[in-house]
């Protein structure tokens, strides 16, 4: 019988928990002729949430569960879950219930057809901000500019990743992660599937904007250099107009005699090329960081307790 593993990071979920597993029990109930292994992975939650996940493991052999030592975030805590599922294809699914389980049959049926990333993508998001709607949209608008690689608009972390896919994104080691770049740049046969995005079951958001506008910059850095490219050709068009300029002021004080007016656009232009210098520097400084970061070296995370439920040896 073929395996399949839903992945669900957890941080601080224990008013959804309940729902989810019924979901989670109806869909394994529903489908027989697979075997179902449910992971989560608690990224170092300060509720119950732990707590409530070892009582179900009790209980239920399907479910087992990482205990990350501390909270890493979502992106760690889904690369700490590839590491450890053990299913055939695996469907990777937020706790908060936003992402319905009542997709993943459709997207198993697509994974059987031979497709390796069944992705979710989103008709609506209901219960988000217009705030988030609109910087979501133009992010996505201009990293799909800078990028070689085609991104998938409207679509998050919800899909089913067939095993060859995991192992690909098993050799991505990097600190600075951002996933859903990953998915697009191993490649592999890709099916779209739609669905509403529901609002959040019960709790807040715990990715607030600080983590999204960190993300963002993750995302930017670790697919593109074209920030980079942008900072040069910038100097390049400043220096050829001051260059210009140069030359103009040269000519003008060698017949008009020297004139000492025009403090305004001297500032004006101190400013501007200040400014111009500044943000240069900052963006240089962000791929510098990322350098920094990676040469570290560090481990991803660090796990407190890995739980399984039944393996069977053919997939481990
Ligand atoms: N999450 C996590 N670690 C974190 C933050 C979030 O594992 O540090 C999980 C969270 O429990 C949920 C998923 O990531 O299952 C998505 O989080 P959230 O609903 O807050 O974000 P959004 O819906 O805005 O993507
Ligand atoms: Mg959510």
């Amino acid at each position: 019988m073929k395996k399949i593993s839903i992945l669900v990071p957890a941080y601080n979920e224990e008013e959804v928990l309940e729902a989810l597993y019924q979901r989670l029990g109806k869909l394994a109930n529903d489908n027989k002729s697979y075997d179902f292994e449910f992971l989560f992975v608690n990224d170092g939650s300060r509720d119950k949430t732990l707590e409530i996940i070892q009582d179900y493991a009790e209980k239920d052999q399907r479910i087992a569960y990482v205990n990350l030592s501390r909270n890493f975030g979502k992106e760690i805590a889904m690369i700490a879950g590839l590491d450890h599922v053990t299913g055939d294809a695996t469907v990777i699914i937020d706790a908060d219930l936003q992402d319905p389980p009542e997709l993943i049959p459709q997207m198993i049926k697509f994974w059987e057809d031979g497709y390796d990333d069944v992705y979710a993508k989103r008709n609506s998001r209901a219960g988000e901000t217009w705030l988030k709607k609109i910087t979501a949209k133009t992010y996505y608008w201009l990293l799909q500019k800078t990028t070689r690689i085609t991104l998938q608009p409207n679509t998050g972390d919800f899909r089913l990743l067939d095993r060859r896919c995991v192992e690909a994104l098993k050799q991505i080691r990097e600190s600075q992660r951002y996933t859903k770049g990953m998915f697009s740049w191993i490649g592999y046969k890709k099916k779209e599937v739609t669905y509403d995005r529901d609002p959040r079951l019960a709790g807040d958001i715990k990715q607030n904007y600080s983590i999204l506008i960190d993300l963002a910059i993750d995302g930017l850095t670790s697919f593109t250099t074209a920030p980079l490219r942008l900072s040069s050709l910038l100097g390049g068009v400043v220096s050829v107009a001051a260059f210009v300029y140069i030359i103009y002021l040269v000519a003008r004080t060698i017949i008009f005699g020297i004139d000492l007016a025009g403090y305004p656009s001297t500032m004006a232009v101190i400013l501007f090329l200040g400014g111009v210098q500044l943000l240069s520097l900052g963006i240089i400084g962000e791929y510098i960081g990322r350098i920094f970061n990676e040469t570290k070296q560090r481990p991803l995370y660090f796990v407190e307790e890995y739980h399984h439920g039944k393996i069977d040896k053919k997939t481990r």
